[in-house]
């Protein structure tokens, strides 16, 4: 069986061969302790799940330490090639380097490809130490825009000629009035129709195919008008004029609630009355992140900007275990490019000392499998995991908050997960 890359039909569908090549990176600091482990578990529950009919050949790309040490490049274009050439690749953590000229490796991947959607799936593993009363309650989906905001690092440092020509354009050609200083550093927030949509069009999509109640777009419009607000007005277009008979929107709640002289709406109201579509709500980002502690079961698939979904996933991850067990992918839904990834850095204190959890790039394998249709192997992955978890035999970040566990390593519980594997098929 030749091994072959993942390829796109011109229906759109993905074309995975039986016997697939996925460019891996094995990353900086704590990645290859993880990525050893993981690659176990993942191969493991492909032949399990299909004996000799399907097999992945993993392909080594580099990037970050690694490569520079080989290649003198942080990203050599030969990875981004490659990982374009076969369309799905998984990574681990990278360095962000010093002074190289690139401000995040991750970042420039995510550019390169033009990755727009961060997905990220946050869910608690029965188990799991929580700081929270009922983690249970915590199902939700992070879709966070992932090409544009203030994080795409057009920045102007204090006290550069560059900022204070920026603030004196603004002064005097913008009549912006606001009171710049030799010492006023400026960073440029960018927020456009087009990136906003099809950010918000993929989570709808993904609502209507996980059979999810509602999408809720989360900013901070009240104050970001231009921006933040016009990504929520936007999202809600996209409803009204894409998804019109799937989708009931929090517009259309007031019309009934007015018909009908109802005051008031909660979220059972309003399932009632959306009847089986996905609801668009909503919520701006500060309160949203009390919601998540009082009521998240009223959110369910979550629609953000770039820079509050990086401080959302974050806050979510610690109801659910923390970012050890936080896993993540950066998907073109329209090229079908998709690179999976944990969502935690280096951890360089910890480099090689077979200790971390790798539970997030097991996890972000799982999506991968997903992506890819291998849903038998990515069950028997969860199944595996979720057992070990349940046995308290678990990485040092669990074992700490757990009362009776069994400390393991990370290569360890690695071989945990494939055997319960074995033992529940
Ligand atoms: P970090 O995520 O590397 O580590 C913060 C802390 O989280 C660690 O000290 C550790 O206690 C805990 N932790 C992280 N991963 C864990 C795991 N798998 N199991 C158990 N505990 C875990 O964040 P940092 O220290 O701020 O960043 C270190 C480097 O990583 C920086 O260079 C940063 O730029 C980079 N980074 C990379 C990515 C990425 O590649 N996606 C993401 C974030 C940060």
């Amino acid at each position: 069986m030749e091994a072959a890359s993942i390829t796109k039909t011109e229906h759109g569908a993905l074309q995975v061969p039986a016997h697939v090549i996925i460019p891996f990176i094995i990353g900086d600091g704590i990645g290859p302790d993880i990525w050893r482990a993981s690659v176990r578990v993942f191969d493991a529950a492909v032949e399990l799940a299909y004996g000799q009919a399907r097999r992945i050949a993993w392909k080594e790309v580099l990037a970050g330490e690694k490569a520079y040490r080989e290649t003198g490049e942080w990203l050599p274009q030969a990875t981004l090639d490659t990982i374009s050439k076969h369309l799905v690749a998984i990574k681990g953590p990278l360095t962000t380097p010093i002074g190289g000229g690139i401000r995040s490796l991750n970042v420039a991947i995510r550019a390169a490809l033009d990755l727009y959607v961060c997905e990220r799936p946050t869910r608690w593993f029965p188990g799991v130490p929580s700081p929270v009363k009922h983690p249970e309650y915590v199902d939700m989906v992070i879709f966070r825009e992932n090409t544009e905001d203030i994080y795409t690092g057009i920045e102007f440092a204090a006290g550069s000629a560059e900022a204070r020509k920026v603030g004196r354009f603004l002064q005097d050609e913008m009549e912006v009035d606001y009171a710049f200083t030799a010492t006023t550093a400026i960073g440029i927030k960018t927020v456009s129709e087009e990136g906003s949509k099809r950010l918000v069009r993929a989570a709808i999509e993904h609502a209507i195919r996980q059979h999810r109640p509602s999408v809720a777009l989360v900013h901070k419009g009240n104050i970001m008008k231009f921006t933040e607000g016009a990504f929520k007005n936007w999202g809600y277009e996209v409803a009204e004029t894409e998804f019109a008979d799937q989708t009931y929107t929090w517009a259309q709640w007031e019309r009934t609630k007015a018909a009908s002289g109802e005051a008031s709406a909660n979220a059972e109201q309003e399932k009632a009355v959306a009847s089986g579509k996905v609801i668009i709500k909503d919520v701006i980002a500060d309160n949203f992140l009390q919601q998540i502690l009082l009521n998240p079961r009223d959110y369910s698939v979550i629609a953000t900007l770039n820079l509050n979904g990086d401080y959302i996933s974050d806050a979510l991850a610690a109801i659910v275990g923390g970012i050890g067990i936080a896993p993540g992918a950066n998907i073109n839904y329209k090229t079908g490019h998709a690179v999976f990834e944990a969502t935690h850095g280096t951890a360089p204190r910890f480099a090689d000392t077979d200790s971390m959890n790798p539970s997030s790039v097991i996890l972000s394998g799982v999506m991968m499998l997903e992506y890819m249709g291998w849903a038998e192997a990515a069950t028997l992955i969860v199944n595996g995991l979720q057992e070990a978890i349940l046995q308290k035999t678990v990485t040092v970040d669990f074992f700490n908050q757990m009362d009776g566990g069994k400390l393991l390593k990370t290569s360890a519980f690695g071989d945990e997960i494939i055997r319960h594997m074995n033992a529940l098929i």
